[in-house]
């Protein structure tokens, strides 16, 4: 079993912020709920380890975004930290990636590189080549060697281990008094080989305001705002009801069957609007088991989703729907049709289409038994 266990200690002094850095939020979201976010999916279970203080507000951040995690208070030290977030792993915990919760930028990629490394050998650890050329010097600021760039590494988190290796690592370090700035450096001390994996040279840890900048043009872009969404629907055709499509009534000899008017066309439309924002259909909003609906104006649901759509800052921006029916003639109703859609939708008539086909006396439209209607439809969302 794979647990993370994420370091989220940090004070905001060099960060010049009022508060734990991994508190700060990037385009609208605390660092650490991305940095959690990172492991979903990939570990069996978290354990946060940050200051007393912090906990209730690091809570109420991860649990605003629906991560389950354990959160245990930190320790003087990085080390003492770690070892808390050790301690509270389940007993069934056999592998464990330790990572900065400043590193929010991690990616699946480096994760999943350390997690293969521990599988094969017990040890997994971020890194990347160095760039710089890396100088050794004395107390005076004197160089006293160049090591060759060639065998240097900057290392990152996540640093991945077999829970056995990490606590008796960390043990030795405490009975030896050794304080470590990376878990690697214990596991060194033991004398057992650790492996570095490829990490990436976006995942930064934020320390400085300009590290907040660097994150910010680093993200993966938003979604764009625009949505597209589809509608189908179908209704029988009988005798003694009145025909409406996209609220016309339409002169004909048979009607179609519903709860509401049965306005096929709207009700694709309507779905297809509900389909692009994700929220479900109209049968789920206005279900025909609800007496409030029987008989109901299709065009007062089309006002009701309308106003759905406002409440989520979305409105349509062009709609197409096409009717098929084998009769009657649709094609003088038509106007009418796109201008009913087009005030309930609050578009210019030349952003709506409403189409009619036959299907060639072909299926239930063709037999005249029922009619069909799709729409599909552009949403854009502020
Ligand atoms: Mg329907």
């Amino acid at each position: 079993m794979w647990y993370a266990i994420v370091l989220a200690g940090g004070s905001g002094s060099r960060m010049g912020a009022d508060r734990n850095k991994v508190l700060l939020e990037l385009r609208g979201e605390p660092v650490i709920v991305r940095s959690v976010r990172a492991f979903q999916g990939l570990v069996d279970g978290v354990v946060l380890v940050t200051r007393g203080e912090d906990i209730p507000a690091v809570r109420a951040a991860v649990e605003s975004a629906r991560l389950p995690v354990t959160i245990v208070p930190g320790g003087d030290s990085r080390q003492a930290s770690v070892w808390n977030g050790l301690c509270a792993l389940p007993s069934d915990c056999t592998h464990v990636l330790i990572h900065d919760g400043a590193r929010c930028l991690v990616d699946g990629g480096t994760i999943r590189r350390c997690m293969t490394s521990v599988e094969e050998c017990g040890t997994g650890v971020a890194a990347i080549p160095a760039i710089d050329t890396i100088k050794q010097v004395d107390e005076t600021n004197i160089v006293t060697a160049t090591p060759d760039r060639a065998t240097l590494r900057a290392v990152q988190t996540p640093q991945g281990f077999t829970v056995d290796l990490i606590r008796r690592a960390h043990v030795a370090a405490m009975q030896e008094g050794f304080l470590g700035t990376d878990d690697a450096s214990l596991v060194e001390r033991l004398g057992v080989p650790v492996r570095l994996t490829l990490g990436d040279r976006r995942n930064i840890k934020l320390t400085t305001p300009e590290d907040m900048l660097m994150a910010e043009a680093f993200l993966p872009a938003d979604f764009p705002a625009l949505r597209i969404g589809q509608g189908y629907d179908v209704h029988r055709l009988v005798e003694g009801r009145d025909l409406i499509l996209c609220g016309v009534n339409v002169p004909h000899t048979l009607g179609l069957l519903g709860h509401s008017d049965a306005d096929v066309a709207l009700h694709a439309l309507m779905d297809a609007m509900l389909g692009a924002m994700a929220l479900g259909d109209i049968g789920k909003h206005f279900p025909d088991t609800d007496e409030r609906y029987r008989g109901i104006s299709s065009m007062k649901l089309l006002e009701h989703v309308v106003a759905l759509l406002e409440e989520n800052h979305a409105r349509v921006t062009n709609c197409d729907v096409t009717i098929v029916a084998q009769k009657p003639k649709l094609l003088p109703y038509i106007p009418q049709m796109r201008e009913n859609v087009a005030a309930a939708l609050q578009l210019p008539i030349d952003r709506v289409n409403v189409k009619a086909t036959t299907t060639e006396r072909l299926a239930f439209e063709g037999r005249e038994e029922g009619i069909s209607a799709q729409a599909v439809c552009m949403i854009h969302q502020q």
